[in-house]
C-alpha cells in the first residue's frame, strides 16, 4: 500500500472512532505496522498538570498508559516539545536529555523517532516511534510520522471537543477554573449553567445525558420510530413506479434495520440502562457506522450511510419532541458546535445569559446577533469537551474570549465585580438615551441602528436611535422553513416602518450565502464566501427579489420612510439590473392601485472591486453604505467564519482604514450621503475615526449605541481628527489598536475599553 493509501486509510478509521482513547490505540497499532517498527506511543499534554502523558502505546507495556508522564521540559519528550521540531536518534540512550520512564520496558529499544502534534500553534503531544536496533529512521519515515502527525492533529483537537479530555491521565473532576481559549464574539460577562444545543438532525453534536424517566424517553423514542417506519413506507410507495426490484427492497433492508429486535433493541437497552433517548441513538448509530465503514467489501462500507440517514431521521423527530419540553435554567449559557442565529431565540426571554461556540469567529453572524442582543459571547473554543458539560457551571468571558468550567470561588468574585461595574456603566449610559450624539465642538453625527431580530425595534427605539442604517432581513427567512410570502414579509417590513416613522428605515434585499443558511434553500459550496451570495443570488432569483421588493414597497405606502439596499455588488450591471427590478415593481403596484413611491435606493460596498467603483456607484445610486464586516474579509483575505484565521481578522489593519477613508471622500464628490454599517462603527474608537473620515452616519447594533454616543459626546470633532491623523501614519493593526485604547483614556473615555478580566491559567 502506498504512503497515501495507508494515511487515508488510517485518517477514515480515526475520523470515526467513538473517543480519543480509540482514536489513539488506531494511530498507534497502525502506524507501528505501517512503518514496521518495534513500538509506537502518543504522549498528551494534560494541561491541568502540566505534563506529558503516556497516552497510548503499542509495544510498551500496557499498564504504563495513564500513568507515566514528563514534564515540560523533560526527556526528549520534552524537547520535541520545547523545539517544535522532530528528533531522529539512532541511540536514544546517549541523548543528554534522555529519561528513563519505569514501567515502560523502554530500556529494550535504542533507535527514537518523535515528531510534535501541533494544531494552530499549539503543541498538543508527541508521536513517537521506537526500535530495537541502533539505526537512524530514514528521511521517507520521518516524512511520513510527519505528515500522519499533521492531519492527525485536527482530529486530536476535535476528540477533546467531544468530550474526551477526561480521559486524560488528570481528569477535570475536582480541577478549579479550567480554562478554554476561544475569541470575542460579544463583550461581557456571564455565570451560568450550560445548555448544550445541536443542530438538527446532527447526531455528532447530541450530548451525553441520563434520564431520571426512562419509561417516557422510551416512549418517544418508539413514537420516533414509528414516525420514521411511515417515512420510509410512504417514500417506498412514492416510488414504487419508478423503482427496480432491487431498489424496492432496499427500503424493505431499512424497515428491517429499525425492525424492533434489531437497532431500536439495543437503542431501548441503553435507555433502560440511564441514557437519554438521542444519546442512546447516537452511541447506538455510531457503533454500527463504525462497524460498517471498517469492512472492505465496499458494498456493505456503503451501509454505513444507509444507518447514519436512519439515525437522522430518527433524530429529527426525538428533536422535535423535545423542543418545546427543555427547562431552562435562569442564567442559561447556550453551548453549540456552531452556533446559529436561529439557535438564539431557542431561550425564553430574560433566560438566556451567554453563548458558547466551537466553530466560528467574531465575525459570524451569530456573534453580531449576539452583539446586538447584548449577550456575551465567545466564539471558536475548539478543544472544550462540549458534549459532556450540560448543566455545569461555567463562566463566559466575553472581552477575552475566554471560558472558564468549575470556576472558583475566588474567580466568581472576580467576574462578579465585573458585572457589578458593568451595571454601573450601564447606568450612566442610559442616561443619554434621549440626548443627541454631538461632539463637545457641535458637531452633530446622526446614530442609526442595525436591526433583524423581532426584539431589536424596541431595543432601538429605547436606546433612541434616529434611524435604521441596516434592516438585515434575511433574518426572519432564517427561523422558517419556508420562504415567506409577500403578505408575511409586508406587514414584518411595516411593523419596523411604522415604528421609526418618519424616520428612513434601509432595508436590505436578502442577503444569504456566506454563513446564512436558508434550511429550506440549501447552498452548498466548497467556497461560500466566494460564491453565490446577496445580490448574486437574488439576481439569479428574481421571483423571490420581486417578492421581497415588492413587499417593501407596500408596506411603505403611506409613511414613505423605506430605503432600499443591494448587498455585495460588484459590478455596475447588477445595480442596473436591481434597480431596473425595483422600478418595475413600484410601476406594477401603481398599475394595481397602490400609491407607491420609489424608494432612495443604495448599495452596499463590500468588496475591494466596489471600493474603486465607490464614485461611479455613488453617480447611479441615493446613498452609499459600507459594509465594513464583508469589506475587512475580502480586502484581508480572510474568511470571517474561520477561527483558524481569526487572529488575522483585523479591522483596524491600515488597508482597511485607507478604503475607509477612500470610500467617503468618493462618494461625497457626487455628493451623496455615506453611512457605515459594519461592527467597526459600534466600536467607541472606531466610531470617533469614522466621524473624523466625515462619515455621515453611523450604523450601529442596538446595544452599543450608547457606547458611541457616549464616546463621541466627550471630545471634540478637532480631538478625532487629530486621532484619524496619528492612526494614518501607523503601519499596523496592533499599533493602531494600541493608540485607540491610549487615547479613549486620555479622553476620559476608560470606561469604554475593555475592562481587565482575569488571567487563570
Ligand atoms: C457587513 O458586511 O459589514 C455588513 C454590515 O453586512 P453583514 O455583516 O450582514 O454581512
Ligand atoms: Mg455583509
Amino acid at each position: 500500500m502506498s504512503i497515501l493509501n495507508v494515511l487515508r486509510k488510517i485518517v477514515q478509521e480515526v475520523g470515526i472512532a467513538p473517543d480519543l482513547n480509540a482514536v489513539l490505540s488506531i494511530i498507534v497499532s497502525r502506524v507501528q505496522k505501517a512503518m514496521k517498527t518495534e513500538v509506537c506511543s502518543v504522549f498528551l499534554l494534560d494541561k491541568t498538570v502540566q505534563r506529558y502523558v503516556l497516552m497510548a502505546t503499542h509495544g510498551l507495556n500496557q499498564e504504563a498508559v495513564g500513568h507515566v508522564s514528563l514534564g515540560l521540559n523533560e526527556g526528549i519528550v520534552g524537547v520535541v516539545a520545547q523545539r517544535a521540531e522532530p528528533i531522529n536518534l539512532q541511540d536514544a540512550f546517549t541523548h543528554p536529555s534522555f529519561h528513563y520512564l519505569q514501567i515502560t520496558g523502554e530500556e529494550r529499544f535504542h533507535a527514537f523517532l518523535g515528531v510534535p502534534i501541533i494544531h494552530q500553534r499549539e503543541v498538543l503531544g508527541v508521536l513517537v516511534v521506537q526500535q530495537h536496533e541502533k539505526r537512524r529512521f530514514d528521511e521517507s519515515e520521518e516524512a511520513f510520522l510527519v505528515t500522519l502527525s499533521a492531519q492527525l492533529a485536527g482530529i486530536i483537537a476535535h476528540s477533546h471537543a467531544t468530550g474526551n479530555h477526561y480521559a486524560l491521565g488528570a481528569s477535570l473532576n475536582g480541577k478549579l477554573d479550567v480554562r478554554y481559549e476561544g475569541v470575542s464574539g460579544a463583550p461581557g460577562v456571564a455565570i451560568g449553567r450550560v445548555i448544550v444545543v445541536s443542530l438538527p438532525a446532527d447526531l455528532d453534536t447530541v450530548p451525553d445525558k441520563t434520564t431520571d424517566d426512562p419509561e417516557a424517553e422510551l416512549q418517544a423514542f418508539n413514537q420516533a420510530l414509528e414516525a420514521v417506519r411511515d417515512e420510509i413506507r410512504q417514500v417506498a410507495a412514492n416510488l414504487s413506479e419508478r423503482l427496480s426490484v432491487d431498489e424496492r427492497a432496499l427500503f424493505d433492508v431499512y424497515l428491517r434495520m429499525l425492525d424492533d429486535n434489531a437497532l431500536a433493541l439495543e437503542v431501548s437497552d441503553r435507555i433502560r440502562a440511564g441514557s437519554w433517548a438521542q444519546g442512546a441513538l447516537k452511541e447506538v448509530i455510531s457503533e454500527h457506522v463504525r462497524a460498517f465503514s471498517a469492512m472492505d467489501d465496499s458494498y456493505l462500507s456503503e451501509r454505513a450511510t444507509d444507518i447514519k440517514d436512519l439515525g437522522r431521521r430518527i433524530l429529527r423527530h426525538l428533536q422535535d419532541e423535545v423542543h418545546n419540553d427543555v427547562t431552562y435554567p435562569e442564567n442559561a449559557i447556550l453551548l453549540a458546535d456552531e452556533l446559529t442565529p436561529a439557535m438564539l431565540g431557542m431561550v425564553p426571554e430574560g433566560k438566556l445569559s451567554g453563548l458558547v461556540s466551537i466553530s466560528g469567529s467574531g465575525n459570524s453572524h451569530a456573534a453580531i446577533l449576539a452583539r446586538s442582543m447584548g449577550i456575551p459571547t465567545v466564539m471558536g473554543v475548539a478543544n472544550i469537551p462540549y458534549l459532556r458539560l450540560n448543566a455545569c457551571e461555567i463562566v463566559v468571558d466575553g472581552y477575552s474570549g475566554r471560558v472558564y468550567l468549575n470556576p472558583s470561588e475566588e474567580l466568581l468574585q472576580a467576574y462578579g465585580r465585573i458585572l457589578s461595574d458593568e451595571r454601573a456603566v450601564l447606568d450612566q449610559l442610559n442616561a443619554l438615551k434621549e440626548l443627541p450624539a454631538i461632539t463637545k465642538d457641535g458637531y452633530r453625527l446622526p446614530l442609526w441602528v442595525n436591526t433583524g431580530l423581532a426584539a431589536d425595534v424596541a431595543r432601538s427605539l429605547e436606546r433612541g436611535a434616529e434611524g435604521i442604517g441596516l434592516y438585515r432581513t434575511e433574518i426572519p427567512f432564517m427561523i422558517r422553513d419556508c420562504f415567506p410570502s409577500e403578505m408575511e414579509q409586508l406587514e414584518s417590513y411595516r411593523t419596523q416602518l411604522a415604528a421609526f416613522a418618519p424616520a428612513l428605515v434601509t432595508m436590505r434585499t436578502l442577503d444569504i450565502g456566506g454563513d446564512k443558511a436558508l434550511p429550506y434553500f440549501p447552498i452548498h459550496e466548497e467556497n461560500p464566501s466566494l460564491g453565490w451570495r446577496g445580490i448574486r443570488v437574488t439576481l439569479d432569483h428574481p421571483e423571490i427579489f420581486m417578492v421581497q421588493v415588492r413587499a417593501m414597497l407596500r408596506a411603505s405606502v403611506g409613511l414613505n420612510n423605506l430605503r432600499i439596499m443591494l448587498p455585495m455588488v460588484t459590478s455596475l450591471h447588477e445595480v442596473e439590473e436591481a434597480i431596473r427590478q425595483i422600478e418595475r415593481a413600484c410601476h406594477e403596484l401603481r398599475d394595481e392601485g397602490y400609491d407607491v413611491k420609489r424608494p432612495p435606493i443604495g448599495v452596499m460596498i463590500e468588496v475591494p472591486a466596489a471600493v474603486y467603483q465607490a464614485r461611479r456607484f455613488a453617480r447611479m445610486v441615493d446613498f452609499i453604505s459600507v459594509g465594513s464586516n464583508d469589506l475587512t474579509q475580502y480586502l484581508l483575505a480572510v474568511d470571517r467564519n474561520n477561527p483558524r484565521v481569526a487572529g488575522l481578522y483585523a479591522s483596524y489593519h491600515p488597508a482597511v482604514l485607507k478604503a475607509l477613508d477612500f470610500i467617503v471622500h468618493e462618494a461625497h464628490k457626487e455628493k451623496k450621503h455615506v453611512s457605515i454599517c459594519g461592527e467597526i462603527a459600534a466600536d467607541p474608537g472606531g466610531a470617533l475615526l469614522l466621524m473624523a473620515m466625515g462619515y455621515d452616519v453611523l450604523s450601529v447594533n442596538a446595544n452599543n449605541l450608547l457606547r458611541v454616543k457616549y464616546a463621541i459626546r466627550e471630545v471634540t470633532l478637532e480631538d478625532a481628527r487629530q486621532l484619524l491623523h496619528r492612526v494614518r501614519m501607523m503601519h499596523d493593526a496592533e499599533e493602531i489598536h494600541q493608540e485607540l485604547r491610549r487615547s479613549l483614556k486620555a479622553f476620559g473615555l476608560t470606561r469604554l475599553t475593555r475592562p481587565a478580566t482575569p488571567e487563570k491559567e
